[in-house]
């Protein structure tokens, strides 16, 4: 609908739409009163919505300064522009119908020129406000758009190194502030420099995903967290996690990759791909660093390897599994 014409009077609502259709306006629908306009706006699609309402001022029950009210109060409607069609001149009539939310008057009798232009001046309003809203709300979905690819991994499609580091922090914070243990878990492929010679980079690329999924698979928790820590590390932050209830995470994610069972060609240790980890678990203080999480999960990482990889290393007991 362009425009919804409400005017108490049928002669003159007609000659309104006579006028409106005559100098080329579409879409045109009338109303007799606020209640029945109404009806009709609550009957709509917002895809439907008329572009333009003109508002007769002088209406018995509803008067059109109340009824502007109304509609402008409803944020459906807001942005609909309202002309106030008015017999009357009177200064505080109009001051009245603006303060109301109407943009524009037209006073009675209506000539033909002066309404073309007023309504064509408010439907172009429209469209621009229109465009303008559609503008922002592609601008608002490339915004969210750009943040998600800007947190992720592009390969494995989990959060990349930058968004670990705002998680840790966040997750530090949360942890000690209800003195709840932090575990993390760094992971890493072992002899994957073997797998990527041996296979080719491609094949390296899709190891490196399934170990991803394989690693999420072994999450019980919303609040699990992974990320891709560097080349073929991954770090895995849990929440309110106890070290056994971390070590059990770290020997599903282990149990995951053998079920897996991907053939590494090139391992010393086993015919499959398998993971070295290194465990910590600390209830953070709210003043410390969260980085000594990350260096005691790195140090039992490397005992991890050093004692011959695939296998699990914990920081707070450091006796390999
Ligand atoms: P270790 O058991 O001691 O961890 O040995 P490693 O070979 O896994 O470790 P190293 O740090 O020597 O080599 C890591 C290799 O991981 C180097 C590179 O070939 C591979 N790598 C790192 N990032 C990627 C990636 O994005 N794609 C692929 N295909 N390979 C990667
Ligand atoms: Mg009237
Ligand atoms: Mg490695
Ligand atoms: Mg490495």
């Amino acid at each position: 609908m362009q425009l919804l014409i409400i005017d108490d009077s049928e002669t003159s609502r007609l000659l309104l739409e006579t006028v409106l259709r005559g100098e080329g306006f579409k879409d045109l629908a009338g109303a007799s009163s606020w209640a029945q306009a109404l009806d009709m706006l609550l009957a709509l699609p917002d895809d439907k919505l008329p572009d333009v309402l003109l508002m007769d001022l002088e209406m018995p029950g509803i008067n059109g300064i109340e009824a502007t009210k109304l509609f402008k109060s409803a944020p459906r409607f807001a942005d609909i522009p309202v002309i106030m069609i008015t017999a009357s001149d009177r200064l505080e009539d109009l001051e009245e119908a603006f303060r109301a939310g109407a943009g524009d008057f037209i006073t009675k009798p209506v000539h033909r020129v002066e309404l073309r232009a007023r309504v064509g001046s408010a439907l172009r309003l429209k469209l621009e406000m229109d465009s303008r809203k559609a503008r922002e709300h592609e601008l608002e979905r490339m915004t969210r758009e750009l943040e998600t690819l800007s947190s992720q991994d592009g390969l494995t499609g989990v959060a990349n190194r930058r968004q670990f580091d705002k998680v840790l922090e966040q997750e530090w914070q949360r942890c000690a502030r209800d003195s709840m243990p932090l575990t993390l878990l760094m992971i890493d492929i072992d002899f994957f420099k073997r797998y990527n010679d041996a296979l080719g980079h491609i094949e390296g690329d899709k190891c490196l995903k399934k170990v991803a999924q394989a690693i999420q698979t072994a999450f019980r928790r919303p609040g699990d967290f992974l990320a891709r820590y560097g080349g073929e590390e991954f770090a895995a932050l849990l929440p309110d996690t106890s070290p056994e209830g971390g070590l059990k995470v770290a020997q599903s994610i282990r149990q995951e990759l053998l079920d897996l069972a991907l053939p590494h060609p090139d391992s010393s240790v086993s015919d499959l791909v398998t993971v070295s980890m290194g465990k910590a678990t600390l209830v953070p203080r709210p003043d410390g660093d969260s980085s000594v999480l990350v260096a005691a999960s790195d140090e039992s990482l490397y005992q991890a390897k050093e004692a011959g990889r695939d296998r699990i290393c914990c920081f707070s007991h450091k006796n390999a599994d």
